[in-house]
């Protein structure tokens, strides 16, 4: 299992393209994807499943399974909307090949565009992607009370005055954290206004080299030559790139990505999920 800190998060798991990827946020109680399931996963209580390839989400069946076993309520699932019956059947039909019972969970349908509150002071949006299936892009943002222009410069006291007197003195922000794309071919940064501006961005890099490019073209994947212009056009602090192929080794990634973002300090801004 990785981990990577960026900032005041920490990117746990893993991620082979083609095989599993499942990442966990521990600081924000979320899992992005769940190609197999940790058992140290379990306890986590928010996943979003970016779409339904086996890669990304076959890891439910045991954390839906565990938590069940365990008694730990349903942790919420966020599923794009087009394959939530499917995915019902199939967590149903385990449960009865596994213990002729149904077991206890709680699926999200999630379409492009929703604003979804999943904790106290989080709010994900569902962004479009560019796979060959269904798939939504996740921009988890934090909201905070950030006091109206009109109000700056008065004192402890009269702001405390304020508030008691119930006038609204703060508007809510919306601070985005961390965005995770999933399986997609180059999405821009106009997908979502506050994509840019994301701390983190956790995008695929699946295939690396000039003769992979079609087969980026015809299986909807991320291809490193858009990898300059994506590093350009970002904003935030990180991009951590993950889901590389199987047939590239360790060194080879890393000197492809030298290669292509040869300056030091674009390039400290990367950082491969390997
Ligand atoms: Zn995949
Ligand atoms: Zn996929």
């Amino acid at each position: 299992m990785i981990s990577l800190n960026c900032g005041n998060l920490t990117i746990e798991g893993k991620s082979i393209g083609g095989l599993a990827t499942y990442l966990r946020v521990k600081e924000l109680d979320l899992i992005f994807d769940l190609g197999r399931c940790p058992i140290s996963f379990i306890g986590t209580n928010h996943v979003f499943i970016t779409h339904f390839h086996l890669d990304h989400y076959f890891g439910l069946p045991i954390y839906v399974s565990q938590r069940w076993l365990s008694n730990i309520p349903p942790g919420e699932i966020f599923v794009p909307e087009e394959g939530i019956k499917q995915l019902q059947n199939i967590l149903d039909s385990i449960a009865k090949l596994d213990s002729q019972q149904i077991w206890n969970y709680h699926l999200i349908p999630v379409k492009i565009g929703d604003r979804i509150p999943f904790r106290r002071n989080l709010i994900v949006h569902a962004i479009a992607v560019n796979h060959t299936i269904p798939a939504i892009g996740y921009v988890v943002c934090e909201i905070r009370d950030k006091l109206k222009p009109e109000y700056h410069g008065r004192s402890g006291s009269e702001i405390a005055k304020l508030r008691k007197a119930g006038i609204p003195i703060t508007n809510q922000i919306e601070l985005p954290l961390i965005a995770y794309l999933g399986d997609t071919q180059l999405v821009s940064m106009d997908t979502h206004p506050l994509l840019s501006r994301c701390q983190i961005l956790i995008c695929e890099c699946t295939f690396l080299l000039p003769e992979d490019r079609q087969r980026a073209k015809k299986t909807k994947h991320f291809h490193l030559d858009s990898l300059t212009g994506l590093v350009e056009s970002f904003n935030g602090d990180k991009i951590v790139l993950t889901h590389f192929s199987q047939r590239y080794s360790t060194h080879l990634i890393q000197q492809q990505i030298e290669q292509v973002i040869p300056d030091l300090n674009q390039r400290s801004r990367i950082e491969l999920f390997i």
